[in-house]
C-alpha cells in the first residue's frame, strides 16, 4: 500500500494553554506513568545524503521543497522552548536533523543550549546525532561550545557500499576521520549508529565489529524500522537483533551487560576479551515504549510524542502568537500529561495497521 508524503503545512493545532497555569514540576508523566526526560531537536531539514532508508533521491529530488528559512525555528525560539522543558524534568537533549551540522552557526545554538540547568542544577547531557561528513571540520569548535558527546550514523565500511547507501558519493574515509577527530577532542564516549538492513548491508556486520573493537567508540545496531512514508520498508529486510549478535558472537564471544538505566533504547553486550561493548536497539524486534522518555521538536517547532506520530503541535505557533513562558508550560504539561503513544508495541494490530494508512512524518524532519 502506498503512504502519502505529510504535507508541510499539516494538520497541527495550537495547543491550548486557557485555565489553570501548571507550573513545571520537573516530575511530568503521561498517560503509562513515563516521564519527560529526552528532547530531540531536528535543526533541518535537509541533508547532502541521500541515505536510501531516510531521503530517497527519487522523492528528495531537486523539485523537493524544503522548509524556507523563516519557517525554522530560530536559535532563540530553540533555546526559549529547551528552557521550558528542562523545567519540565527534561535531562538530555539531543540535536538532529537532516544533517545538524548544516545548520549555520550551530555552534552558537550549543553554547546557549550548554548553559541550561536542571532543576537540580546539573547541566544537561547534550549531544548531536550528525552523519560525520563535516565532523573533522567541526569537532573542535563543537567540543569548544559545550557539546558533551557525539553519535556518528554509519552503515558500512566497505567504500562502493557506502557510497551507495549514502546515494551522494561521499567517502567512508571522511567519515571515519571525522569520528577521529571526534574523539581527539574528547566528545565522548563517542557512539557509532549502524542500520541494518538486511540483503543490503548485513555483511558488514562484522568487519564494523572488529574494526570498532577495542576503539572506545561503541558500535550500536539499529534494526531497520518503517518511519516516514518514503522508503518502501518491509519487513522482510530487518535483520533481528538477536542475529547480529549471534553473528558477532561467532567471532567475538560477547555476553550480556546491565542496562545503565531503565530508560535506556540498547541492549548492552561486552566482549568477553573485555575490549569494550556493543549495543543492539531493536525497536522492531522488542519495542521500548513501555520506557519511552523522549518528545521530538520538529525543524519548524511542532511537538511529536512518538517517532510514527501522524502529526505534532504546534509551539512554534504559540510561541509567535505571543504566549509567555508560563502559557507554554502549561500547553507543554497538558500534551505529555495526555499523551498514550506506544506505536512500535502494537505494531502490526488492528490500530497500527489503520495508522499506517495515515501519512505520516519524515524522519529527516522529526529527527531520528
Ligand atoms: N543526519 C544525521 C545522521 O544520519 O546521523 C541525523 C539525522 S538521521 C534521521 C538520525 C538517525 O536515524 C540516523 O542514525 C539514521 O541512520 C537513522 N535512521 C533514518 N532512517 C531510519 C530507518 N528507516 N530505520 C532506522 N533508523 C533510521
Ligand atoms: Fe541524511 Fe541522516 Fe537521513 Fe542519511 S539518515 S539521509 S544522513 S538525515
Ligand atoms: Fe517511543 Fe513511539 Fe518509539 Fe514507542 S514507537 S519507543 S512510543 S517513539
Amino acid at each position: 500500500m502506498s503512504r502519502r508524503i505529510i504535507p508541510l503545512a499539516d494538520i497541527s493545532a495550537i495547543p491550548d494553554f486557557s485555565g489553570v497555569a501548571s507550573a513545571p514540576s520537573g516530575t511530568l508523566t503521561d498517560t503509562l506513568a513515563r516521564p519527560l526526560r529526552d528532547l530531540r531537536i531536528s535543526v533541518t531539514d535537509r541533508c547532502n545524503f541521500r541515505c536510501v532508508y531516510c531521503m530517497p533521491r527519487e522523492v528528495f529530488d531537486k523539485h523537493y521543497q524544503f522548509l524556507p528559512h523563516a519557517a525554522l525555528l530560530s536559535f532563540e525560539e530553540i533555546e526559549r522552548l529547551a528552557r521550558v522543558f528542562v523545567e519540565h524534568g527534561v535531562e538530555k537533549i539531543r540535536l538532529t536533523g537532516g544533517e545538524p551540522l548544516l545548520r549555520k552557526n550551530i555552534e552558537y545554538l550549543i553554547e546557549r543550549l550548554a548553559l541550561l540547568r536542571t532543576p537540580e542544577g546539573r547541566p544537561l547531557d547534550l549531544t548531536l546525532t550528525t552523519n560525520g561528513s563535516l565532523l573533522a571540520r567541526k569537532a573542535r569548535s563543537l567540543k569548544d561550545a559545550g557539546l558533551s558527546r557525539v553519535t556518528v550514523s554509519l552503515d558500512a565500511l566497505d567504500d562502493a557500499l557506502f557510497r551507495r547507501m549514502n546515494d551522494a558519493d561521499f567517502a567512508v574515509g571522511d567519515v571515519l576521520d571525522g569520528i577521529e577527530a571526534a574523539q581527539a577532542v574528547g566528545l565522548a564516549p563517542l557512539k557509532v549508529n549502524m542500520v541494518v538492513k538486511r540483503g543490503t548491508n548485513d555483511q558488514e556486520i562484522v568487519p564494523m565489529a572488529r574494526h570498532f573493537k577495542g576503539s572506545g567508540a561503541t558500535l550500536r545496531f539499529i534494526e531497520y524500522m518503517d518511519v516516514g512514508a518514503s522508503n518502501g520498508w518491509n519487513m522482510s529486510e530487518v535483520l533481528p537483533s538477536a542475529q547480529v549478535v549471534e553473528r558477532i558472537d561467532v567471532h567475538f564471544p560477547l555476553e550480556p551487560l546491565e542496562a545503565h538505566s531503565a530508560a535506556e533504547t540498547a541492549q548492552r553486550w561486552g566482549y568477553r576479551d573485555g575490549s569494550g561493548e556493543i549495543g543492539v536497539i531493536s525497536s522492531v524486534t522488542r519495542a521500548f515504549c513501555g520506557s519511552c522518555t523522549r518528545a521530538r521538536l520538529s525543524t519548524e517547532g511542532k511537538l511529536y510524542l512518538c517517532l510514527f506520530a501522524i502529526s505534532g503541535h504546534d509551539l512554534r505557533g504559540l510561541i509567535r502568537g505571543g504566549a509567555s513562558d508560563e502559557d507554554v508550560a502549561t500547553a507543554i504539561s497538558r500534551i505529555w500529561e495526555a499523551r498514550g503513544d506506544r506505536y512500535s508495541q502494537l505494531r502490526g494490530s488492528a490500530s497500527a495497521q489503520a495508522r499506517d494508512d495515515a501519512p505520516r512524518v519524515e524522519m529527516s524532519y522529526i529527527g531520528g
